[in-house]
């Protein structure tokens, strides 16, 4: 089969012939219909420090995908051929306390799809049944394919309750626009969302009804001044990893406001903690999805009038991908979705 590979270890990625999986008793093979490029395939595509370390080499990349299930290992009861689905990429351990209690999400031993093992950037890609999430008739492939991204979205805004509150989205990336959409979804009052990227706030635009704010051109307090706010936001939903963004966050939240970070710093930074005790802030850091609790919610929510298909801007083929990553690195694009078939 055709498979976007980390052949070796240089800059780059190869479209190459590789053999189709094979599947255990446990799990599932999916035929790959759309995938969607994500950040930390740019990483890996980039072959910074991160993905020198972490990245095994050669290895099929990718982890956004939806298809449809082509064929089924012996112990799979509840999952059949042809059916529509995309998965979780986070495979679990099964001996963690954490995982022995449910909490799947809080696995310390969990693998990540298309980062410690073969991904989604493929013709076809075997997952545990346990991983699979079949797809309702209304959330086409594409949407599918980002289901992953949205899904950590969804995790990060809905981390504390939204309802009538002012909630500040600090990143105007894929996943900030999708968080600001959640958030105005689930009932808040204002959604104000900050950037330095003229491209990326316009995009929030055109997919939420939000306030955009470029912090390059205008102070985040008139803003919040024209928006008759006259305390601070109750939630922050940090997207960025900027230090910049978490200072003026920290500055501009209530007493009493609470944060969920899903943006990841790229080097370790100072925070003012005073700022934080005197304000008595809740922080709380978000990794990945809940199992499968996020899924079960953004499914819900999509078919309750949550939009977010504008986010995706580019659509190409899978042999486009060089297209797609050197698209995706100049920073303007939303989601960007291949298609492999
Ligand atoms: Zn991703």
């Amino acid at each position: 089969m055709k498979a976007l590979v980390k052949a070796k270890s240089a800059p780059g990625l190869w479209m190459q012939e590789t053999q189709n999986p094979t599947i255990d008793a446990d799990q599932v093979l999916i035929k790959v219909h759309n995938t969607g490029i994500c950040g930390t395939d740019i990483h890996i595509y980039n072959w910074d420090e991160w993905a020198q370390k972490t990245i095994p080499v050669p290895m099929t990349i990718g982890h956004e995908f939806a298809g449809e299930i082509f064929d089924i290992g012996g112990k799979v009861k509840n999952l059949k051929i042809g059916q529509r689905v995309s998965a979780e990429g986070h495979i679990i351990g099964a001996n963690s306390r954490a995982a022995r209690s449910g909490c799947y999400h809080l696995d310390p031993d969990t693998k990540g799809t298309g980062v410690n093992l073969p991904g989604a950037f493929a013709e076809y890609i075997a997952v545990p049944a346990f991983n699979v999430i079949p797809l309702p008739e209304e959330i086409e492939d594409e949407l599918g394919a980002i289901l992953d991204p949205l899904g950590n979205a969804v995790h990060t805004a809905l981390s504390f309750d939204l309802v009538g509150e002012d909630v500040l989205v600090t990143g105007a990336g894929p996943i900030g626009i999708m968080a600001a959409a959640v958030a105005r979804h689930v009932g808040a009052r204002h959604v104000v969302i900050t950037d330095m990227n003229p491209a990326r706030l316009a995009l929030a635009e055109r997919v939420v009804d939000c306030t955009p704010v470029d912090i390059s051109q205008q102070d985040i307090k008139s803003v919040m001044a024209q928006l008759r706010m006259t305390e601070g936001f109750d939630v922050g939903l940090e997207m960025s990893g900027a230090p910049a963004a978490m200072d003026m966050m920290i500055d501009v939240m209530v007493t009493g406001g609470k944060i969920a970070i899903l943006g990841l710093p790229s080097k370790p930074f100072a925070v003012d903690w005073g700022k934080i005790v005197f304000k008595l802030l809740t922080i709380k850091g978000i990794y990945g999805r809940e199992m499968f609790e996020t899924w079960y919610k953004m499914i819900a929510m999509l078919q309750s009038g949550l939009d977010v298909r504008k986010v995706i801007t580019h659509r190409l083929a899978a042999q486009e991908f060089e297209l797609g990553f050197q698209t995706m690195k100049a920073g303007n694009s939303g989601k960007i979705v291949l298609d492999w078939r």
